[in-house]
């Protein structure tokens, strides 16, 4: 079957969200299209909004309204610590628990070489330089056990290992990276409060 071009093109663009097949986001099209016209205007402008207000914090790639994201921006967190996590859910996971006080980066995904997802995608040039040029004293990988979240930190790490710059992992075993906001904040805590520096396991 096919739609007017107007809902065909919406209907392709609703495929880039995760998840969604072309069947849902056919159904989501002709929601919008046929039964619910006010949230299709409400969709628009939030979109349309969050485009304009919301990007990537200079500092640590964290999404942020204001120049700088509030992390960064607070002068009374730890400058010298900086927590890698995947996204800004893991972030948000992190910050709920209460027991960080340093800065982040955040790579907004892992490596994933066949999705063409390579160290500039996520930052990593960035990340390094900010270690040489900010006197970063110790980076802590905030990444799950999956087998790329394993590959991505484990890449970082040697990527590091040249900088004289201390280098920790904190474990999420049974959690995964992206989804740490709906970890329990005690369970987060003791992770944190269990932060192995890396040695041995990755030499
Ligand atoms: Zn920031």
């Amino acid at each position: 079957m096919s739609y007017t071009p107007a809902t065909d093109t919406l209907i392709h663009a609703l495929q880039a969200l995760p998840g969604v097949g072309s069947r849902s986001a056919q159904r989501m099209a002709l929601h919008l299209l046929e039964r619910d016209n006010s949230a299709a205007q409400a969709l628009s402008q939030a979109l349309q909004a969050a485009l304009s207000r919301v990007h990537k914090c200079p500092a640590c790639r964290s999404l942020t309204e204001t120049d700088l994201c509030s992390v960064c921006a607070d002068s009374a967190r730890d400058q010298q610590v900086v927590c890698v996590v995947v996204s800004d859910a893991d972030k948000a996971g992190l910050e709920m628990a209460q027991r960080f006080r340093g800065r982040y980066f955040v790579l907004h995904g892992v490596l994933s070489p066949i999705d063409g997802v390579g160290p500039e995608q996520l930052g990593l040039f960035d990340l390094l330089a900010l270690v040489q040029e900010q006197g970063v004293g110790e980076v802590i990988l905030a990444l799950d056990e999956q087998m790329e979240s394993e590959a991505t930190a484990h890449y970082i790490s040697e990527q590091l290992r040249p900088l004289a710059v201390k280098r920790s992992r904190i474990r999420f075993a049974q959690m995964r990276s992206g989804s740490l906001d709906k970890v329990d904040s005690h369970v987060i805590a003791n992770a944190i409060t269990d932060k192995k520096e890396i040695g041995l396991e990755f030499d």
